[in-house]
């Protein structure tokens, strides 16, 4: 299959700096090797994350141009609650200014300290914000997902017999089971849509609540649409049969609500739903605003109109598959299938010269934006500490931003590196924080 037609063509220009390999080297040691201190205008292509990185569309800006800014029940906020409504189904909707703010007012009126909650793999702010509240959570993957070089699909499932187990040990303090679609920290693998039906039937049977996490919802709906459906009925009629599913659902529209920023939570529950806008006004602003610009409002209105368009989805889908099978066919080991939204490279495997507790992955992460400055994040021992398995670096992929020459640049960097990758070497942390040590921490390079 070849690279995939561009279903678009280039307006506005960002014109990319491409620095020489010895200022890189300066970059890397000004920034202690932590590649979110790295200054973005000495990045070449950057793909750390897909989150508030997509290319708006001219009906995007032309939208923007007529926000609404009044405080309350503005134009733009009429259009963001019809345009969310349109797109899952639901009833309530209470804006929030990004995914996080979500987790948080959720947290609040669901969790209490040790109350257990289950999942196919929490997100980690996610698991942050739920935690914070004290309780505990459960990541409850599927056995195919364990091996990473095996191209099973739905590789985001939940384990449904395993979940039916620790249902039955933990039943008085199990609270809800929550989906995210598609599956981030499980290598954006989506879930099938029998799945979601099989962990909301055990959700309503034990009494509990089932919640979404749909940042990347069209994306897993594509590939219900694809593989599990055989290509038969619409998109937005999975996306809003996946919502169906849900009590209570919300999305960060910096991933697929096509937007720099915003989120939602939605439901059909009214009386839940004056209590989320009750903590919604307390943190995040009025209830016909949240936290988001009238014109954020209305580049999330059309942004969600424009993420179901299939012709928009099967680029975004291939482009991802390009690469993956570009990587491959120079023998690069990876997460199998190609997922959603990225592609995650086995670096413990591509750098098994270097141990576990030299930071394999962040080696990686170092040696791609030296050779190529390719900004790319490491998940794994130092993002995870040691709960992480895989060695895993993550190659996210922002949403109509990149053309086929920047995929192939990828591939050229990655064969320059594996020609001799002996060559790289570990790392040793010489400052760290208390908390979500990856973003800040210092590194240095050892032998
Ligand atoms: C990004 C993300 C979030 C959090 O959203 P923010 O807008 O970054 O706060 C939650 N869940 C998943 C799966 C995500 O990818």
């Amino acid at each position: 299959m070849p690279y995939p037609f561009e279903p678009h063509k280039i307006k506005v220009l960002d014109s990319i700096k491409i620095l020489s390999r010895s200022e890189r080297i300066k970059a890397l040691q000004e920034a202690d090797y932590n590649l979110f201190k790295i200054p973005s205008e000495k990045v070449t292509i950057d793909l750390l994350t897909d989150s508030g990185t997509s290319a708006l569309s001219q009906e995007q800006w032309s939208q923007m141009m007529l926000g609404d800014e009044s405080y309350a029940s503005a134009k733009s906020w009429e259009k963001f609650e019809i345009a969310v409504k349109n797109f899952t189904g639901k009833k309530e909707v209470v804006p929030v200014h990004q995914g996080r703010a979500a987790e948080k007012i959720i947290a609040e009126i669901l969790l209490q300290k040790n109350d257990i909650i289950f999942s196919n793999g929490f997100f980690d702010t996610t698991r942050a914000n739920f935690e914070h509240r004290g309780a505990i959570c459960f990541d409850v993957p599927t056995e195919k997902s364990a091996d990473l070089s095996t191209p099973k699909l739905f590789k985001g499932d939940i384990d449904v017999k395993k979940l039916r187990k620790l249902l039955s040990c933990y039943e008085e303090r199990a609270k809800f089971i929550l989906m995210t679609l598609t599956n981030n920290t499980g290598g954006g693998q989506p879930a099938s849509l029998k799945n979601m039906e099989l962990a909301g039937n055990i959700a309503t049977q034990k009494g509990l609540k089932f919640i979404v996490d749909a940042c990347r919802i069209a994306e897993n709906a594509y590939f219900i649409w694809l593989h599990e459906q055989k290509r038969m009925g619409s998109i937005k009629n999975i996306i809003r049969k996946l919502f169906s599913l849900a009590d209570i659902a919300y999305m960060s529209t910096k991933k697929d609500g096509l937007a720099s920023s915003g989120g939602f939570i939605v439901t059909n529950d009214e009386s839940l739903a004056a209590k989320l806008k009750e903590l919604a006004v307390l943190y995040e602003g009025f209830v016909t605003y949240g936290g988001m610009a009238g014109r954020e409002m209305e580049a999330i209105a059309r942004g969600l109109e424009e993420i179901i368009s299939p012709t928009y989805l099967e680029h975004r889908i291939n482009q991802i598959a390009y690469l993956h099978r570009e990587l491959v066919k120079i023998g690069i080991p990876l997460i199998h299938p190609s997922g959603g939204h990225a592609v995650y490279i086995d670096a413990g495997k591509l750098f098994s010269h270097i141990p576990r507790n030299k930071f394999p992955g962040q080696a990686l992460v170092v040696a791609l934006y030296q050779e190529g400055g390719i900004r790319s994040v490491e998940i794994g021992s130092l993002m995870l500490g040691k709960t992480s398995k895989p060695e895993l670096v993550r190659l996210a992929i922002p949403r109509r931003v990149y053309v086929q020459s920047h995929f192939d640049y990828i591939v050229d960097v990655f064969k320059k590196i594996v020609v001799n990758k002996k060559r790289f070497r570990g790392f040793k942390i010489i400052w760290q924080p208390s908390t979500l040590r990856h973003f800040t921490c210092k590194l240095k390079l050892v032998n």
